[in-house]
């Protein structure tokens, strides 16, 4: 089934590449420290569009940005794509040419003379200050050395820059990958059509992150499991003693509210029942098991206990779809890890169709081991909450062909 946001939308599939300059606008946004890549998801999901597009002899030009770089030239190095480059040779065991002024007269010749199955990466698109502005100046100069737009970057579709918008807006073939027809048709399930029951497991820091998401989702969730330190805000408001952890003082009406309305909708809303809890987050050695919902005074609650993984691991195991924003806990410290991964794991264990969305959730998720056996893991973390709540992504609506009466 297409997902209806993509109805008129070309797939690379639906194009002759042969011979083609295919500009390829990927999220090559990885965390990179020291020259050195943490974590290479995001480039290992587009694999798959690049691979098809060299195979069906493609000449392919890599597009993305990375980081918020500073105009002065000598901050350069350390945006620069260069290690995305060489992850990418190692990856397709492919020789990947970095142009690193695409505009210059340098580059002119290499653009020109790409051969079929050949692949160059573009420098960081944000070097270009016309990126950022949606410059229409820089899209035309790119169109140069494009015949086919492709857009596989879902991360970066909520944002009205030249390589999302403007570009496309002057090609006249275009489309996207395989990774953005995933995220989409994937995302739209859960927005729009969930098998039942659908759980919706939140977690993070902020329940004011996550009030849009709740409000958008509210009509088709059965079930709402909160973890994280906004659950805490949730028991502050059932009355429990929550000692030091994080309560967002502001919110906690929200949250009777939200209890009272899945409440009165016969709707099931859970929260932790025990607490791993530290007295000092600097000294994990002070880490105890909280039983029972209540934290003493001077504790903080930096994970969900073991009843309560059991608890929702037992609400995971009867649900038919689940999406997942935001940890259990701190899972960035080991010590403080082990609901977020149980949670994982419980999701991954049923046999509900499971999507992750969230940058932090995705980096969870990856780190529980078990990121393979999601659904889906999306690769785009404002664009992923965006989509869900309703909004029309740019990037998207600038792929669809002009109506009759524009083109004319
Ligand atoms: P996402 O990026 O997936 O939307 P969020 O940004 O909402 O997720 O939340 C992730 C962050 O929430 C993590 O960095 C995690 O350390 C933090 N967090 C989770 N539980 C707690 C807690 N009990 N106390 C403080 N921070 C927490
Ligand atoms: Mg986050």
């Amino acid at each position: 089934m297409t997902a209806t946001s993509l109805r008129g939308i070309h797939s690379i599939e639906d194009f002759d590449l042969d011979d083609q300059r295919v500009f390829l606008r990927c999220d090559f946004n990885v965390p990179i420290s020291n020259g050195v890549i943490q974590d290479d998801y995001r480039i290992r999901a587009a694999l798959p569009t690049i691979q098809y597009a060299l195979e069906k002899g493609a000449k392919v030009v890599l597009a993305s940005h990375w980081g918020r770089p500073t105009k002065a030239l000598e901050d350069r190095p350390q945006f620069s794509l260069e290690p995305v480059a060489r992850h990418l040779n190692l990856l397709l065991d492919k020789e990947i040419l970095l142009l690193e002024d695409p505009r210059g007269e340098a580059a002119k010749p290499v653009l020109a003379g790409l051969k079929s199955s050949q692949i160059v990466l573009l420098e960081n698109l944000r070097f270009e200050t016309g990126e950022e502005a949606n410059d229409r100046e820089l899209a035309a100069a790119w169109l140069e050395f494009t015949d086919i737009y492709i857009n596989e970057a879902f991360g970066a579709s909520h944002r009205a820059h030249a390589s999302v918008v403007a570009l496309p807006g002057l090609v006249e073939k275009k489309g996207i990958g395989f990774l953005m027809k995933k995220e989409i048709e994937m995302l739209e399930t859960i927005r729009s059509h969930p098998a039942h029951p659908f759980t919706l497991v939140l977690g993070g820091a902020k329940v004011s992150d996550k009030i849009e998401l709740i409000d958008m989702l509210i009509d088709k969730v059965d079930v709402i499991l909160i973890g994280g330190a906004m659950a805490y805000t949730f028991l502050k408001a059932t009355g429990h003693s929550v000692g030091a952890s994080r309560v967002e003082g502001d919110k906690v009406k929200f949250a009777s509210e939200l209890m009272e309305r899945m409440r009165s909708r016969g709707k099931k809303l859970l929260v932790p029942q025990d607490h791993v809890v530290v007295k000092d987050l600097r000294d994990v050695s002070s880490t105890r098991v909280e039983v029972g919902a209540s934290i003493m005074e001077g504790w903080m609650g930096v994970d969900i206990g073991p009843q309560t993984r059991q608890l929702f691991a037992e609400a995971l195991a009867e649900s038919k779809t689940v999406f997942w924003n935001g940890p259990m806990g701190i899972f960035e410290t080991p010590e403080f890890s082990s609901g977020s991964f149980a949670v994982a794991h419980a999701m991954v264990e049923s046999s509900a169709t499971t999507v992750v969305g969230g940058g932090d959730s995705a980096a969870c998720a990856l780190a529980s081991g078990v990121v393979d056996r999601f659904s889906h893991v999306s690769t785009g973390g404002g664009a992923s909450l965006e989509f869900l709540q309703g909004q029309r992504l740019v990037g998207l609506e600038a792929l669809r062909p002009p109506k009759r009466s524009e083109s004319l």
